[in-house]
């Protein structure tokens, strides 16, 4: 295991928009199609993240305030799985860097801060959010609680049947949180009058507590994936990996890590892109994984869609599967997604990633392994990174080639135990592959 110095611990964010090789296709308004400016989005954004959105400074400093919450629980441990890599024959060296160590259980706890805070700087009293498994939520409400805000989450059904214990979570925290589609807000209601018992999607939660904030002067919306400035906050992850790394005498030849939004996946990557991209190591895997049964990256378009389901939020470049895509009810909820972080597709379109995709019970046959080798109970979508980590350095015993494997580690799973309970039950089943559904929804994408 590899620690870090508290002193040590990053003070900058790492912002890629300095670095890309082609800029950013730019965020297009809804009504109009030309490029929106700050100005559009002052309604749902403190200022100081609508500037992070598109800077192209390198290096962001992270406020002092910031930084004293992220000492509460960072820098995180870098760990290398010896009883992994034995269990598996390989001659592979897999390491991993664990995000489940903060107070709410992932790596979203390092937006979550910031964003509470620079919300507080600008005088908010209340912000409106969604949840797909709850983690954002949580880690939002424990933002919100540091910094006195209101918080309140929309969260979507099928995790909130799935995972009562999240929400408990959340009202410890201080935070509303009610079942979405909701009756409190119009895209609720006209999916409950359509679809009396609809599981849900991130989409439409983002539908409903974007219309929440809009809605109201006091409040202001917030996102945990996705958006640029939540990649940015999340690269203090692979900016502690890097030095950790150094420590231990060792350089990724893969980096893999799974993908919701893209945002756990970019906080490693993107840091280690920066080598990509000077030159320094051209050879160097990046690895996405999503479901099998949302597959954005694999096989769906790169094309100009909004980020939620009704159509309120300004139209992103980005892998999707539509925007009226409901995704099957896997247990991953927080890879629910139907759209992926602008930042991501466009590395992928560039071919500077590489995008791969796991099925429900081969992620959770490695996530079982992972907790008879590591010990830690992974969450669901983290399991999906173990599954293609595990892959790959199956393939190195084949090869007999000595990889360095790096797995962004994205939380635990201990409010997934029912999930595991199905699985150590035998009824744990494989979505395929929604073709009909998505073929449809694709027929609804924005004509830009
Ligand atoms: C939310 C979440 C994800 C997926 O979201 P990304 O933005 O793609 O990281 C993955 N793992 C965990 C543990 C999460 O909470």
């Amino acid at each position: 295991m590899w620690f870090l110095d508290q002193k040590d611990m990053p003070d900058k964010w790492y912002n890629i928009q300095a670095d890309l090789p082609e800029p950013l296709p730019p965020v297009l308004h809804p009504g109009t199609g030309k490029p929106i400016g700050p100005e559009d989005l002052a309604p749902l954004f403190p200022m100081e993240l609508i500037k992070q959105e598109v800077s192209t400074e390198r290096w962001i400093e992270i406020p002092d305030e910031v930084q004293d919450i992220y000492r509460t629980y960072r820098p995180t441990v870098l760990h290398r799985a010896y009883n992994l890599e034995k269990a598996l024959d390989t001659p592979a060296r897999i390491f991993y860097k664990y995000e489940g160590t903060s107070q709410a259980g992932s790596h979203k706890l390092n937006t979550a801060v910031a964003q509470a805070y620079y919300n507080k700087q600008e005088g908010i009293k209340r912000i409106a959010t969604e949840t797909g498994a709850g983690q954002w939520g949580s880690a939002l409400a424990m933002g919100c609680s540091f910094f006195d805000i209101e918080c309140k989450v929309y969260m979507v059904r099928i995790s909130y049947d799935q995972k009562p214990y999240r929400r408990i979570l959340m009202e410890t925290w201080g935070a509303q949180c009610i079942p979405s589609p909701s009756p409190d807000t119009n895209a609720g209601r006209d999916m409950l009058k359509k679809w009396p018992d609809c599981p849900g999607s991130l989409g439409l939660a983002i539908s409903e507590a974007v219309e929440d904030a809009a809605s109201r002067d006091d409040t202001h919306y917030s996102l945990g994936s996705v958006l640029n400035h939540v990649l940015l906050h999340q690269t203090v992850i692979g900016e502690e990996t890097i030095m950790q790394m150094e420590m231990a005498d060792a350089y990724p030849d893969i980096v893999i890590g799974c993908v919701g939004g893209g945002s756990n996946f970019a906080g490693q990557a993107l840091p280690w892109m920066r080598d990509k991209l000077s030159g320094k190591s051209p050879q160097m895997r990046i690895i996405s994984v999503e479901p099998e049964s949302c597959p954005k990256i694999t096989k769906g378009m790169y094309t100009y869609d909004f980020g939620d389901v009704v159509g309120l939020t300004p139209l992103l470049k980005m892998h999707t599967l539509g925007h009226t895509f409901i995704p099957p009810a896997i247990h991953a909820g927080g890879l629910r997604y139907h759209g992926m972080a602008p930042i991501v597709s466009h590395l992928n379109n560039l071919g500077l990633i590489e995008a791969r995709s796991a099925h429900q019970m081969g992620i959770f046959e490695a996530a079982v392994m992972f907790a008879r080798t590591e010990g830690i109970i992974s969450a669901p979508e983290t399991s999906h990174a173990i599954r293609i980590g595990i892959d790959e350095a199956l393939k190195c015993r084949e090869s007999g080639e000595a990889k360095t494997i790096l797995i962004a580690h994205s939380g635990h799973g201990h409010f997934d135990l029912t999930s595991y309970a199905k699985y150590l039950a035998g009824e744990i089943t494989n979505f395929s592959y929604p073709e009909e559904e998505v073929k449809k929804a694709l027929q609804d994408l924005p004509r830009v």
